[in-house]
């Protein structure tokens, strides 16, 4: 990865290569940036950057050996750690090595812009949540204490860092505090809250902003040879999310569905006297999966921040067309100022209490009711 192939995020990389140029490359950082703005695809370019043999003027040259080696994620001196699970293959006490190859396989498939839900999926272990185990904070250690191979730093690149469970990250504290010479540790993150704060308090933070619009827009046009209208679209949907943009792109499908869903779900929510529909709605929910939940609730969000715009009058900047339009129009005279901040704040809470393993059917059976309460009260307000 070099840094011309990262989208946006050119402060970041000033940043970054200010440090190495004034020598006081941290040697525990942290990358904080939430899904889609490319903390791990900067973590590696760094990593590339740092130790090819040939720097140019702010970029890897990505020809030399040391670049050719990062290039196949598989360099002597890198090394990655990451969530994983139980899955067909392995069928316990599972850790980063034993996942090596796959994970290289969908570095490669994504373009190092990586996903939890797409980590998972390539791995096929549907619902399951992967952690980062203590075995594997005992191979970083062991790693650790050779020297490097070939390369002026040993990286380690320690990916979802949130996942980090406590006695992982306990066995690492010392490491992260003072790891031994010419070793680079890269943490990236896309949560801070979920850090624990021994390891937050080590590491020094680099913040990795959401891609801003105009970048994401020529990456559309570059990386996925979309139109200039297309492109802007998509652009100002995926909110500085490059993965959102494109799964937009790619996935018209999984839209479809979430759309289809959504639309149904708020019908319930405004018929609350279907009560059985909307238990039998929930029960369902609950049995999809995380991701499929956590998808279908930020469509949710996006589908009210529409709603927004068409109450701003901001017609041209609605994205939604078809069927999709049709509902955003019906929808929009209940949205308001007032409870889109609430209807936000549910969303966004439901999709980080599902991260934390909170009880589906629980979560949406209460997320439902407050949302029948909230379109109860604009209906009320609505006929004043
Ligand atoms: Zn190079």
């Amino acid at each position: 990865m070099q840094f011309k192939q990262i989208i946006g995020q050119k402060k970041v990389i000033e940043r970054l290569l200010s440090s190495y140029r004034e020598n006081r490359v941290a040697h525990t950082q942290l990358f904080l940036g939430s899904e889609g703005t490319g903390a791990f695809a900067l973590a590696l370019a760094f990593a590339q950057y740092i130790n090819c043999e040939q720097k140019q003027e702010g970029d890897s040259c990505g020809i030399c050996l040391s670049c050719i080696k990062f290039k196949n994620f598989a360099h002597p001196d890198l090394h990655f750690f990451f969530p994983t699970t139980t899955n067909d293959k392995v069928k316990k006490d599972p850790k980063s090595e034993l996942f090596l190859d796959e994970f290289r396989e969908y570095l490669a498939k994504s373009d190092t812009y990586i996903t939890q839900r797409g980590w998972y999926e390539h791995l096929k272990v549907g619902n399951k949540q992967g952690s980062i185990f203590v075995r594997d904070a005992s191979d970083v250690i062991a790693k650790m204490s050779l020297k490097p191979y070939e390369a002026p730093y040993k990286i380690f690149i320690i990916w979802m860092a949130e996942k980090l469970n406590v006695a992982t990250s306990n066995k690492l504290l010392k490491t992260f505090e003072e790891p031994p010479e010419n070793t680079i540790i890269i943490l990236t993150a896309e949560r801070y809250e979920l850090l624990l704060p021994t390891v937050r308090s080590r590491a020094q933070l680099i913040k990795v902003p959401k891609i801003n619009t105009e970048d994401l827009e020529e990456a559309l046009k570059d990386k996925l040879q979309l139109g200039n209208d297309r492109a802007k679209e998509i652009a100002l949907l995926s909110s500085g999310n490059w993965n959102l943009a494109r799964d937009l792109v790619e996935n018209t499908e999984d839209v479809q569905a979430n759309f289809v869903a959504f639309r149904q779900w708020l019908r319930y929510c405004f018929k609350p006297e279907d009560y059985t529909k909307l238990n039998k709605f929930n029960t369902d929910l609950a049995r999809v999966g995380r991701e499929k939940q956590k998808a279908l609730l930020n469509y949710g969000l996006d589908m009210v921040h529409q709603c927004m715009l068409h109450n701003q009058n901001h017609r041209e900047l609605v994205m939604k067309d078809g069927e999709e339009l049709d509902f955003s129009l019906k929808l929009a005279p209940y949205i308001n100022t007032h409870n889109q901040e609430e209807i936000y704040r549910l969303l966004n809470e439901a999709v980080y209490h599902i991260e934390r393993n909170a009880h589906p059917s629980i979560l949406f059976t209460d997320l439902s009711f407050k949302l029948i309460d909230i379109f109860r009260a604009a209906r009320t307000k609505g006929k004043k």
